[in-house]
């Protein structure tokens, strides 16, 4: 009900024509009412079964931009040549640009929107306190206050002109430019035209933002280094759609991009000693390589384990200097949604060929740069994520289309972009010179990779529009680095099963997937990991795996180069695998219910044979089960009762009860299995003779989502087994069901667990065993803290505190470290032992 037209809801009751709509009477809840009212009309573009239409078209834009990295004033200059092919059925007067660096100038509207305590943007949040708390600002927003303050940020656009150089009319708005075209442009016809630009790049550890520099201050240099990120970095042309039109939705910084495939021709000039990885193939090595890493690129095509292209040495020696000098390094790149690129003299360098054989690609060169603050972790596992990536996913896909698959190592946690990709993972420098890492760092670094490698495939070539719907990357992608992380290494805990999503389900701050990227509350649990939950349930546990591979494998086939919406998905799926899965899509991505079903009472019932002479006795027998009232038990224990003072009055009634059976029964009986057909007594008296045990379960739907039932069953005889109920149980009643199970005499039903391993995220486990069971969990001890407050310190003792410098490490300068209980032991600085962090720590 909650998804008819609102315009329905006053006229529907009273109007005869829309009484076929109401689908709702007291209680009643469709759970698995069609979707098609909620989807969009199928039409020539789009097929009602998922599949790109046969008028089914894409604009085609094509770059060609000079590019300079000015590294001590950390600008960009650029020139950009852009050829853009209406292949719409409509004439566009103008086109719509996004120029994603203006989100960072004051004015911007994602500046002035960013709402004090939340955490809503990318970066750190700022916290609104609480109770008689004040509120928090973080040193992190002060710094990022600070930086925004002091740089004039955003683009600064020199010149918009046609192709022949004459100026062109532009209007900007906010993030966006709209150019007005000289002469409107036709179906079928190309353009092109000229962008001049310019920008301050962002710091990336003050803005946080999806690109940026790095400066590391400590590098032996003057003046230290930078590692640059340049992504977002031109203007790109916002997509013109079947669906939407133009996409010129402002970029709050939260939903992605909604781009245009093309082919790009990138030259970048740089310092002459810095290193360059790009989206694409590099095409003028012999201008930018020495001789030996072009040796050692050849060597690492057949190579069994990642080759140095830049040993990390050679890099060390590298960073060390700088020169005036620049290069120029030349990238092409062919159909492609996006260009980014990573520029720096820290870079080490390693590659390995990845031998895909087939038609498409059949060989990709996989690379990793990254500075000596990654080692050794990056040279053990960045360039092997990358490789291992492609070969899970293309299986789960189609064939890596690319030639080059890169790992680059910067600022950004994890960010995506076409043979591209930004990664987070660092490791620790120790006193004794070596660099150490946490398993947690680990496992971000191979969790990171194959996310961003496998984005390549989920929104860079299945294009699907970011900026609405960020779980049609998020939620795709990270269902399947799942399998990927599995498939590398299940002992490490990856946190993707369905009982990571639980908190979630049940929280107050979810909101349903299908929500628009900007507006969704907690963006990680929404967009990765719900998503992520859903597929695996709906692979592993309702379609399994062979119907959903190859349904999702077909997904990824049609919409490959192409622009899919949700409602491509959802009827793809289905489309493929047979199964109509309306129920499951409404619930799991257009509600907020969550999964908890609870089995409340489970009957044991026996068949009555109609035979008096076994009936009357089986009666009697469960009359005296029954617990005698007290009041009876006591006045028969104390023998005072009539009949047991006076047996000499017995009667008839005292040797005979209501459970006695006469000839009048039997005749009865025998009256009736006479007047039954051949087949009516033959059932009968084989159901008599089995004797079976019929068991009824009681079912409720505590959680309002609908999902299948899943049973364990163990029996007297210390068996069990599996007895699964499609969802579709719940397809007349969404609260409670009844279901009837008969098992042969000898098997006695002892227990009953819905969902015995946690496949379908039901938030509450414990009704989910019959008969009830304790419930194991564990009690922390704790000691009281000591009161807090101004007037609890003893500042008539404070006040004799003798006045030190720090550290970084928190040590005091002069050589006393502070022990427990105030103790000195005289060591010389940086050697004092690190606190002891409790617990909770
Ligand atoms: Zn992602």
């Amino acid at each position: 009900m909650k998804f008819l037209p609102v315009l329905f809801v006053s006229s529907i009751f009273a109007h005869p024509a829309f009484a076929a709509i109401q689908q709702t009477k007291g209680d009643f809840v469709d759970t698995f009412r069609q979707l098609d009212e909620v989807l969009p009309t199928a039409n020539v573009y789009r097929t009602a079964g998922g599949e790109p239409g046969h008028e089914y078209w894409q604009q085609q834009v094509d770059y060609d931009i000079d590019v300079t990295l000015d590294e001590s004033k950390r600008r960009l200059t650029a020139t950009q040549r852009v050829s853009y092919t209406n292949n719409s059925p409509d004439t566009l007067r103008f086109l719509w640009l996004q120029l994603d660096q203006n989100i960072f100038r004051s004015d911007s509207m994602a500046e002035r929107t960013t709402v004090f305590g939340d955490a809503s943007r990318r970066g750190p949040a700022t916290d609104g306190g609480g109770g008689n708390k004040p509120p928090r600002l973080s040193l992190g927003e002060l710094r990022r206050q600070q930086f925004m303050a002091d740089n004039e940020l955003g683009y600064q656009i020199n010149r918009v002109a046609t192709g022949a150089g004459r100026a062109l009319d532009h209007t900007i708005v906010g993030t966006l430019m709209r150019i007005d075209l000289a002469d409107p442009l036709e179906p079928g016809e190309s353009t092109t035209f000229i962008v001049d630009f310019a920008f301050n790049i962002v710091e990336e550890d003050a803005v946080r933002a999806r690109a940026g520099y790095e400066h590391f201050p400590d590098d032996e240099r003057e003046g230290g280094n930078d590692i640059f990120l340049l992504a977002q970095w031109f203007p790109r042309l916002a997509a013109y759609t079947d669906y939407e039109g133009w996409t010129n939705k402002e970029f709050l910084g939260r939903g992605e991009f909604t781009l245009e495939f093309g082919d790009y021709t990138v030259d970048i000039t740089v310092p002459a000693d810095h290193v360059v990885s790009a989206t694409g193939e590099l095409s003028n090595p012999g201008a930018v390589l020495t001789d030996t890493q072009r040796d050692r690129l050849e060597e690492a095509r057949t190579a069994d384990r990642p080759v140095f292209v830049i040993t990390p040495e050679e890099a060390l020696e590298n960073e060390r200097e700088g020169t005036s000098e620049t290069r120029t390094w030349r990238f092409e790149a062919e159909n492609v949604r996006d260009f980014a690129w990573a520029s720096s003299r820290k870079f080490i360098w390693d590659a390995q060929g990845f031998d895909q054989g087939g038609d498409v690609q059949p060989f990709v060169l996989a690379m990793s740069f990254y500075p000596k603050e990654g080692e050794p972790l990056w040279s053990n596992y960045s360039t092997a994520s990358v490789i291992h990536t492609m070969e899970v996913y293309s299986r789960f896909s189609f064939d890596y289309p690319y030639p080059t698959a890169q790992s680059v190592n910067g600022p950004v946690g994890g960010m995506e972009y076409p043979m591209i990709t930004f990664n987070g993972p660092r490791t620790d420098l120790q006193d004794d010179g070596t660099r150490t890492y946490t398993l947690a760092e680990k496992r971000f670094l191979i969790g990171v990779v194959i996310h961003e490698i496998g984005h390549i495939y989920f929104p860079m070539i299945v294009n699907s529009d970011e900026r609405q719907w960020t779980w049609m990357d998020e939620g795709l992608n990270s269902f399947l680095d799942a399998v990927a992380g599995k498939e590398w290494d299940p002992d490490i805990p990856w946190k993707t099963e369905p009982r990571d999503i639980v908190d979630y389900m049940k929280s107050s701050y979810q909101v349903p997937i299908m929500t628009q990227s900007d507006s969704v509350l907690r963006l990680g649990p929404n967009a990765y990991a719900k998503p992520t939950v859903a597929l695996t349930i709906l692979r592993e546990t309702i379609l399994g795996r062979e119907l959903f591979d190859f349904a999702f494998r077909e997904y990824s086939r049609r919409w490959m180069f192409k622009r899919p919406t949700p409602a491509d998905f959802f009827r793809t799926m289905e489309e493929a695998s047979g199964v109509d899965l309306d129920w499951f899509w409404r619930g799991w991505f257009y509600s907020t219910d969550h999964v908890d079903i609870s089995i409340d009472r489970v009957w044991k019932l026996r068949l009555d044979t109609k035979d008096p002479d076994i009936d009357f006795n089986r009666r009697r027998e469960e009359e005296l089960d029954k617990p005698l009232p007290l009041s009876v038990q006591r006045d028969r224990e104390a023998g005072q009762t009539w009949v047991a003072r006076n047996p000499d009055l017995d009667d008839f009634y005292d040797e005979n009860d209501e459970f006695t059976v006469t000839n009048k029964e039997r005749n009865d009986y025998r009256k009736f299995v006479a007047g039954l057909e051949d087949w009516e007594r033959a059932a009968m008296e084989r159901a008599v003779a089995e004797d079976a045990n019929y068991y009824v379960l009681e079912f409720s739907n505590v959680g309002g989502l609908v999902m299948p039932v899943l049973l364990e069953l163990t029996f007297a005889d210390g068996t069990s087994e599996r007895y699964d109920i499609p969802a579709e149980i719940w397809r007349r009643n969404a609260k409670e069901v009844k279901k009837l199970l008969v098992f042969p005499k000898e098997k006695e039903l002892t227990q009953v667990v819905v969902d015995p391993q946690w496949e379908t995220a039901d938030v509450d486990v414990e009704n989910n065993h019959y008969p009830r069971r304790i419930v194991p969990s564990r009690v922390e001890m704790y000691k009281a803290p000591d009161r807090e407050g101004l007037e609890y310190r003893d500042i008539m003792q404070d006040i004799k505190t003798e006045l030190k410098e720090y550290d970084e490490d928190g040590n005091p300068v002069g050589g006393d470290c502070e022990g427990e209980d105030g103790a000195s032991a005289d060591v010389s600085v940086g050697t004092c032992p690190e606190p002891e962090l409790d617990d909770e720590g």
